[in-house]
């Protein structure tokens, strides 16, 4: 898809003014380019801080050059590195006597994507190179950079050593098949894919966590206009890290903010009054509050306990029955005027205005988005890529330990290596020795020019 022969340049670190700017160049003619960028004379020691001047027609900038030789850098080509004062135009006039100099503007995840063809990365890995670039809260950083590390790699490797194991085993027993000698006994087999499939089961029973972590979950917040939800919205904003700001629209529409709870980001929505109504503008930001509510992954359904519930109140909570939700009745610093709702539901009372009952509306919202204790050191499965794959392996091995029977009666090589060989075509499909130039393109293209 890319031609990993070229002498590549990007700007490497985020657009806008900076302290510094980087500047990378990778590819077999690095060290020849930044020659011609850097003023005459300068040699590049390996992997030292070399402080020079960049030029074009005469000097530009004073920065510090460092060049990683093949296979010693994060391409494992050979890599100068450019550091120079943080200013859009320079950096692109640095770059654009590059592109003269004989290198050619990277493409969105060049970089990371020659590290992965090279072999210093599996795709497991150069997707975590995103996840971690993309991370809003340190518990998706820390997520990402385990998976840099090769947790989930490393399990995925230890389970297909032991199918490989069992290949080499299976395939020798038909290379010499005399009658009824195996080189593994079917009871051996059984045992081993049993323990292979509870691997992969570990796997895919932290894939829930992992890709609320990795994905992020929607809240909604809905009720009758004036029941609190936007004092409850700020107080929640307030409380936890808020990590984008918010777009305000009219009041008619959504208000949007992302926060870290618990490590999760939490994308919040304050919806407009859910009612029915006549009026055109306002039944459009009821739609829309609908709409919210049904992509959020919880809803809060708050209440006003000190007004009669009306028919509004018990349209909502009708309608909302089917979706994970926390009800909450709110103003309970008023007097009440009412206790239960009908049915028998409990709703958590809280006092948005003077925070009463608010931390038991915050474990209710943890325990509905079943957000337990942060994860352990265990490899995570946080991508649905991954989670599908290992799916498709666990499928498989459960095949061929069902050809095997019970108590391992009977074992047919021939039907048992199929079975197997799929299961380990669906391991090297996550860690990227066998994805299609599709798949490569569509992750990779996620990318940023300079990553
Ligand atoms: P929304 O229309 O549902 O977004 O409601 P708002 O958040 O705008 O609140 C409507 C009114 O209720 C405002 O005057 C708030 O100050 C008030 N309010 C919100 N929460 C409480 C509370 O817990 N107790 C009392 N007494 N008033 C509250």
């Amino acid at each position: 898809m890319f031609s990993p022969t070229d002498t590549i340049v990007a700007i490497a670190t985020p657009g806008g003014r900076g302290g510094i700017g980087v500047v990378r160049i990778s590819g077999p003619r690095a060290a020849a380019v930044a020659r011609e960028l850097l003023t005459a004379g300068t040699s590049l020691p390996p992997r030292y801080a070399t402080h020079t001047f960049a030029r074009t027609a005469r000097r530009i900038d004073e920065v510090v050059a460092t060049y990683f030789p093949a296979p010693h850098s994060y391409t494992t080509e050979d890599v100068v590195e450019i550091s120079a004062h943080g200013s859009p135009v320079l950096l692109r006039e640095i770059v654009a006597a590059a592109i003269a100099a004989g290198a050619r503007l990277a493409e969105p995840g060049e970089f990371t994507f020659r590290a992965f063809l090279n072999g210093r990365l599996d795709l497991v890995q150069a997707e975590a190179v995103g996840d971690l670039i993309n991370a809003v809260t340190p518990l998706q950083a820390r997520v990402a950079f385990d998976q840099l590390e090769g947790t989930l790699t490393g399990a995925i490797g230890a389970l297909d050593a032991r199918l490989f194991d069992l290949v080499t085993r299976l395939e020798a027993s038909l290379d010499f098949p005399e009658e009824g000698y195996h080189f593994i006994e079917p009871a051996e087999v059984a045992g081993a894919l049993t323990g292979v499939r509870d691997g992969i089961d570990a796997l895919l029973g932290s894939a829930r966590v992992g890709r609320m972590i990795r994905e992020g979950r929607q809240i909604a917040i809905v009720g009758r206009p004036n029941v609190g939800k936007s004092t409850l919205f700020n107080r929640l904003v307030g409380a936890d890290r808020a990590i984008v700001t918010a777009a305000p629209g009219t009041t008619r529409d959504l208000l949007r903010e992302t926060i870290d709870f618990d490590g999760v980001q939490l994308s919040l929505v304050d919806t407009a009054g859910i009612r029915n109504v006549d009026d055109e503008a306002e039944r459009e930001g009821v739609a829309r509050a609908h709409g919210a509510r049904g992509v959020a992954d919880l809803v809060v359904v708050m209440l006003d306990a000190s007004r009669p519930l009306e028919e509004d109140d018990r349209d909502l909570l009708a309608s909302t029955r089917s979706t994970p939700r926390v009800v909450v009745a709110n103003k309970i610093d008023l007097p009440r005027a009412w206790i239960a709702i009908d049915g028998g539901e409990r709703a958590i009372d809280v006092s948005v205005k003077s925070g009463a009952g608010l931390e038991d509306m915050r474990a209710a919202m943890r325990r509905a988005l079943e957000i337990e204790a942060p994860p352990s050191d265990e490899p995570l499965v946080t991508n649905l890529r991954h989670e599908t794959l290992l799916r498709a392996a666990r499928e498989s091995v459960d095949r061929a330990r069902c050809a095997i029977g019970e108590a391992g009666e009977t074992l047919c090589e021939e039907l048992v290596l199929a079975d197997l060989s799929a299961a380990r075509h669906a391991f090297e499909h996550v860690v990227g020795r066998r994805t299609s130039d599709d798949v490569l393109r569509a992750i990779f293209e996620r990318f940023c020019i300079g990553k």
